[in-house]
């Protein structure tokens, strides 16, 4: 990783989402440290008209209106502006869009190490799309369904980069033991009490052996991922992330029908 900041740029009609995770829990406090930056933009403050108009009617007719592409041209303008004033990289322009490309761990890895990026959250029936067509460089999911805005797409994707930050997460939940991190599903946790609703903690995690303890959680992850992902499982073999022992473990697994 670089010496560059991560700076996002977030232009939305409702900045005040963004207290989501700028105000609460690990992505706040990562933001208080200074390991990732957060501006918002209002395309409202961008608008031409005595009544602040950013979105028209549909030409052809139809349902909903649409976003004008003017005064979020402008925005785009005013923030590529500033992250140049500011000294921090350019970053693409994206608008957040179920059409777009499946955001992923892989992609929130590769954001955590760029400069960031201009996340365009949309709101009604869709952006005029001679502003995609001429400023966004790329549109990106959060999976094959509509919310109603890219406010909450975009914080999960700033979320997902953030937690990859050095020193963002404790040592103890860091992103390398996590889900996908290792191309496979986290393995089961517990705490206290030993005994709940009738159900023990697994013998081995009080046995304080730790060579025991990391491998039946590496045992436990593979077999949550083949149970739950086994096209995860699938892809890890192939890209040579499974050990002898891995293989052993896995195929003595009989799974239920
Ligand atoms: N008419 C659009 C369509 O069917 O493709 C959906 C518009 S949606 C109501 C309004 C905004 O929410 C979109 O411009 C986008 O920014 C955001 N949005 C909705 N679903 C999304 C998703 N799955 N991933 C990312 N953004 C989404």
């Amino acid at each position: 990783m670089g010496d560059h900041v991560l700076r996002f740029d977030l232009i939305t009609l409702f900045p005040d989402m963004a207290d989501a995770i700028t105000r609460h829990g690990i992505t706040a406090r990562a933001l208080q440290r200074g390991l990732w930056q957060l501006r918002c933009w209002n395309p409202r403050d961008f608008t031409r008209d005595a009544w602040k108009t950013v979105d028209d009617r549909p030409y052809g007719g139809g349902p909903g209106m649409v976003m004008l592409a003017q005064p979020l041209s402008e925005t785009i303008a005013a923030v590529r502006a500033d992250r140049l004033g500011a000294g921090v990289g350019a970053a693409p322009v994206i608008a957040l869009s179920p059409q777009g490309k499946r955001f992923t761990d892989a992609r929130a890895r590769e954001l955590a190490s760029s400069s960031g990026a201009i996340l365009i959250a949309g709101r009604y029936e869709a952006i005029d799309q001679r502003l995609l067509d001429r400023h966004v460089d790329d549109e990106w999911s959060i999976g094959d369904f509509v919310v109603s805005g890219g406010e909450l797409p975009a914080m999960m994707m700033m979320d997902a980069a953030v937690r990859h930050l050095p020193g963002a997460l404790n040592d103890s939940n860091s992103a390398e033991q996590e889900s996908f991190a290792a191309g496979i599903l986290d393995c089961p946790h517990y705490t206290r009490p030993e005994l709940f609703d009738g159900l023990s903690v697994p013998e081995v995690l009080l046995s304080g052996h730790h060579e025991r303890i990391s491998r039946w959680r590496r045992e436990q992850a593979l077999l949550a991922t083949l149970r739950k992902r086994p096209d995860l499982l699938e892809a890890a073999r192939r890209d040579g992330r499974l050990s002898a022992a891995d293989e052993a473990f896995i195929s003595g697994q009989v799974l239920p029908h």
